[in-house]
């Protein structure tokens, strides 16, 4: 079961105090050198307000964005370029930054010709240490050691091979994985990561073993938890459904206990603990093969679903019928006056936003397009056609509305998550859609003021729009499961 232990020091923002988010209470907007970039995703030419673009990404979608310009530049793609001088730039989070959207900024690649943005540019690093030269850390060779024991005691693995060249397909240059090994016909390398390593080593490395067919395993510690707050560990995680593997003396004895690899498996979970407001944790497990061997994208999905999961279990074991009357309140537009008790007992819970705020904000009709996406996405390939049509024609009646600008980024955060809701095969959506991204107004990113009912209701929005780098260094052990390979 899992133990629970009530947080040492809780900084008072976190403790449900006010409920009242009027808009005066939002944060300053970031002044950014590069004010604006094109966006090569958007159909318009013009330049887009880079506020607008950033400052409703919560820490997983700003992390997956910061991939995915990262990946393409590998490719030789610009994903954006500054709005000032064309050249292509990427996408920072600063040192120390909260890691969301609404710190991050873009800069240039260093060596590009003068831009007038690129004063005020801060010059610092994103953290990104690198051990220097030769001198690996004491910590990282005794992880390393951890590890090969771990792979040593497993008769499944064989040609075990420490810090061993692997030449790319040209030749022309190599990689060294702290360790490789072979598992029945599949190659895993594993890279022991302590230091903070640069998005471009990351999606480099992951580029090379992919091509060369090689699993590629990225492992850290476990007793290091304050650095996982860093970006460039965000970078690893968030790609993985917030999970990340780690080595101790405990998955090592494990693993030669059961003559199977083990490893520790470090997950953000939700935690809900009222008088605060519901925050994360990092979970640790010790997992086996079954786990550690999962493809990527099953992993990244399943640690997603098993945080809206855990969101669900939690809310349920205060109140277990409270999240279904909820629904089935949202569902009807809440037209029954007993609805607004439970909502706030639920937001209460949670630090929600209260009732009438909600319902001022446009969350009922929100809610109503949510539940109709939820049937599009698991419905029978006949109906999607005439579930799409209705979900679009309730999108133009959100954005119609004086709040429905503020929906946007939700809304698109949802369309990426249910490729069937296809905004753009829509004509009108999508005019409207570039219609209101040209709009110079302030957004109020009404989907961060009510992230935590969205996600109580929605659970399968949950990670999206909660998951962040635990704030402290507290990790919260699981018992074995007793199912592990
Ligand atoms: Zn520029």
């Amino acid at each position: 079961m899992t133990k629970t232990t009530k947080p040492k020091a809780i900084a008072t923002s976190q403790i449900i105090s006010s409920r009242n988010t009027a808009v005066s209470t939002q944060r300053q907007p970031m002044q950014r050198a590069i004010r604006a970039v094109y966006d090569s995703r958007n159909a318009s030419d013009k330049p887009v307000d880079v506020s607008k673009l950033l400052d409703g990404l919560n820490q997983p979608a700003f992390a997956q964005l910061r991939r995915q310009v990262a990946t393409a530049h590998i490719k030789g793609i610009a994903l954006f370029k500054c709005g000032q001088c064309c050249e292509p730039v990427f996408l920072t989070a600063g040192e120390g930054a909260r890691g969301d959207g609404s710190t991050g900024f873009f800069r240039h690649h260093v060596g590009d010709k003068a831009c007038s943005w690129r004063t005020g540019e801060t010059l610092r690093s994103e953290g990104s240490v690198q051990f220097g030269g030769n001198q690996e850390g004491e910590r990282h060779r005794q992880l390393k050691q951890l590890l090969e024991n771990s792979l040593r005691s497993d008769p499944g693995f064989s040609d075990i091979v420490v810090e061993q060249r692997v030449p790319t397909e040209s030749g022309e240059t190599y990689r060294q994985p702290d360790l490789m090994a072979r598992h029945g016909n599949q190659l895993v390398a594993f890279e022991v990561q302590l230091a903070r390593p640069s998005l471009r080593t990351v999606v480099e490395r992951e580029a090379f073993y992919a091509s060369r067919g090689i699993h590629l395993i990225w492992v850290t510690s476990s007793n290091d938890v304050f650095n996982l707050g860093a970006q460039a560990f965000r970078d690893l995680y968030f790609a993985e459904g917030g999970r990340i593997f780690a080595v101790d003396e405990a998955s090592a004895q494990r693993s030669m206990e059961m003559g199977k690899l083990h490893l520790q498996e470090l997950t953000i979970e939700p935690q809900v603990q009222p008088p605060y407001a519901t925050f994360n944790v990092w979970k640790a497990e010790t997992v086996g093969r079954n786990i550690i061997f999962m493809p990527k994208t099953e992993r990244h999905w399943a640690g997603r679903a098993k945080y809206g999961q855990r969101l669900q279990e939690q809310i349920s074991s205060f109140d277990p019928a409270l999240v279904h009357r909820l629904r089935h309140a949202a569902a009807k537009g809440f037209a029954d006056s007993a609805s607004s008790k439970d909502w706030n007992k639920l937001s209460e819970m949670l630090g929600g936003v209260d009732f009438t705020t909600a319902m001022a904000d446009g969350v009922d009709a929100i809610l109503l397009l949510l539940l109709r996406i939820e049937i599009l996405a698991h419905c029978q390939p006949d109906q999607v056609r005439d579930l799409k049509e209705k979900a679009h024609r309730q999108i133009m009646a959100i954005l119609r509305t004086s709040s429905g600008r503020h929906w946007l980024a939700l809304i698109e955060l949802v369309a990426g998550i249910v490729p069937r809701l296809a905004l753009f095969g829509s004509a009108e959506v999508s005019t409207a859609i570039t219609a209101l991204k040209q709009d110079d107004r302030q957004l109020v990113n009404l989907h961060l003021r009510h992230r935590r009912m969205l996600s109580a209701l929605c659970p399968w929005l949950a990670f999206d729009l909660l998951a962040a780098a635990p704030k402290r260094k507290t990790v919260q052990r699981l018992a074995l499961r007793s199912n592990d390979s």
